[in-house]
């Protein structure tokens, strides 16, 4: 018997709130999650690798995947390309695993107008001065990308209200606790359900 399809996640939230280290324990915790490679036309950072933490490509492979309708959305951040390339999204749903997109909320909004279906969780900060100093912290970034990424923050706080759901990255553990409650509950959602139960008892008519 095929399985049932997974649920199609989105985390979204600023740069440096926290959102790649709850992925990295989500896919610790639970056997049937996957995240999705997007692919990038951004320099790879010290120790990121290619088809593990993206797809690195460059702006004319990326305008070719775009043309061959090979993305499911895609945006420009910070002058360079990200996106989320559809077939292996697809299969890995299709297997029944929980698939995260870990992407930023132009790309996010895309995804919700095509998907109803969507479990949309933006992951929020404890405050401004904490996530400056979370930024400044990871010492990879010039100070002029720290700071396109602080207002890019602002913008994205401002497009969180979209989301269904809101998490508080106060500590990994308890955030990921609450992440796996949203899945939980959503798995029990009428939409998803499959009527068998109310046709037998004959609630479902024809
Ligand atoms: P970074 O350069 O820090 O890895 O990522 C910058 C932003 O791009 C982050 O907010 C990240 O979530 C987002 N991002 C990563 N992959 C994708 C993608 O496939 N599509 C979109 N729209 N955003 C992405």
């Amino acid at each position: 018997m095929a399985n049932k399809p997974g649920l199609l996640m989105v985390l979204s939230g600023p740069s440096g709130s926290g959102k790649g280290t709850i992925v990295k324990e989500l896919l610790s915790r639970y056997e049937d999650m996957r995240v999705s490679v997007s692919m990038t036309t951004r320099q790879p950072r010290p120790g990121e690798i290619d088809g593990v933490h993206y797809y690195f490509v460059t702006r004319e492979q990326f305008e070719q995947t775009i043309a061959e309708d090979g993305l499911l959305e895609y945006a420009e951040y910070n002058g360079n390309y990200y996106g989320t390339p559809i077939a292996p999204v697809q299969k890995m749903l299709e297997e029944g695993k929980n698939v995260i997109l870990e992407i930023e909320v132009q790309g996010a909004e895309k995804v919700m107008a095509k998907r109803p279906d969507l479990v949309s969780i933006f992951i929020g900060i404890p405050s401004m001065e904490e996530l400056e100093r979370r930024l400044r912290g990871r010492g990879t970034e010039t100070e002029e990308v720290v700071l396109k990424r602080l207002e890019a923050a602002h913008y994205e706080l401002s497009r969180a209200h979209l989301y269904r759901y809101l998490v508080l990255n106060d500590e990994v553990e308890a955030a990921c606790d609450r992440i796996k409650t949203i899945i939980d509950a959503e798995k029990l959602r009428m939409i998803r359900a499959n009527h068998t139960t109310l046709e037998v008892n004959g609630y479902v008519g024809t």
